[in-house]
């Protein structure tokens, strides 16, 4: 009779005792891919039901894509540059054929990868015939000794790589124009853009089953902006970054802040010297350093464990992620 407790209590020690030391969920691979396709002025009734459902439409199927080359054992690398080649090859966003305007009417694509395993970086900018720019980055990091190049010498080094030169026509989006023209109407009117603008970048970052971390920025920077203007996309640290050792991170925002602050490094940086989580490095470069300096935005984050981090200050921002065999979630709107 004595004997059935003490039985019944090895029993169940030793089933703690495992269920701790396992830690069952975290012993697993972890893997996932997370994608945004820009901040702003993101409201409900913004859209028409049918825009927010191609909307959420083309972020799923960008989602589906890195995730099925993760499940399948395929790179990070693969996997976000797969997911930002869709979005560049929608109108719906700011990258790629959805472009938008600068102020003399022309579009000007920068792009940006980087491999968290080695620290290896890509970055082009000021591109004007390039149909995919983020495929371009990952060749002038694999490529060539190079990290970033730009404009005409970047298109020359596209050209002796197989790239197609396209004809700038291709950007051509009418809502994005209409964009440019109502800015322009807006400057003459009061010399001010009145920050209304849906950024509309878009990024990916991934975690693989080896534990390789990447990161994937695409753009046509802002609506208007001036001659030779590059924001944040293609500096490394700012609006792309990712290191093994801690997080992947991709911008979307007002980029001129985001270099300022040198945000995705800031966040790494941040994990890396404070030994602090994630979420809490995110949540304080977006809602607090960002903030203070007066800048709009927000990120997607992926840590080494597979934990993810999307803050961001603006109303808005389309996101999406899918992690580990779970149902993927796309978001549009601040609060859902
Ligand atoms: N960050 C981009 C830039 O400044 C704009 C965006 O996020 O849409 O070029």
């Amino acid at each position: 009779m004595k004997k059935f407790p003490l039985v019944f209590l090895a029993v169940l020690l030793t089933f703690i005792l495992s269920a701790c030391s396992n830690d069952k969920p975290d012993t697993e691979k972890k893997y996932g891919i997370v994608i945004h396709g820009g901040a702003g002025s993101i409201v409900p009734g913004r859209y028409s039901s049918e825009q927010e459902e191609e909307f959420e439409k083309k972020l799923a199927e960008a989602l589906e894509a890195g995730y099925e080359i993760l499940e399948n054992g395929g790179s990070s690398l693969d996997a976000v540059e797969a997911a930002v080649i869709i979005l560049e090859d929608s109108p719906y966003f700011n990258a790629g054929k959805g472009a938008v305007f600068t102020a003399s009417g022309i579009n000007e694509l920068d792009a940006a990868i980087m491999n968290g395993e080695n620290l290896q970086a890509g970055a082009v900018a000021g591109l004007h015939h390039i149909k995919n720019p983020i495929s371009l980055a990952r060749a002038v990091m694999e490529k060539s000794e190079h990290v970033m190049m730009i404009s005409d010498g970047a298109e020359q080094f596209a050209e002796q790589n197989g790239f197609e030169l396209i004809d700038p026509e291709y950007f051509f989006v009418q809502e994005r124009w209409d964009s440019l023209q109502k800015i322009l109407q807006r400057e003459k009117e009061s010399s001010k853009n009145n920050g209304e603008e849906k950024f509309g970048t878009v990024g990916a970052v991934a975690l693989d089953k080896n534990g390789n971390l990447a990161a994937a920025t695409s753009t046509g920077g802002m609506t208007n902006k001036k001659f030779g203007r590059v924001g944040d996309v293609p500096i490394i640290g700012a609006g792309t970054y990712a290191n093994n050792k801690t997080c992947a991170v991709s911008a979307t925002g007002q980029g001129e802040y985001f270099i300022r602050l040198n945000v995705a490094h800031d966040i790494s940086a941040l994990m890396e010297y404070n030994n602090i989580s994630l979420v809490d490095a995110a949540n304080d470069v977006i809602h607090n350093k960002l903030e203070n300096l007066g800048g709009t935005g927000g990120v997607i984050a992926i840590d080494k464990n597979g934990k993810i981090a999307m803050p961001f200050n603006t109303p808005g921002m389309f996101r999406g992620y899918k992690l580990n065999n779970e149902n993927p979630v796309v978001l549009l709107f601040k609060e859902q």
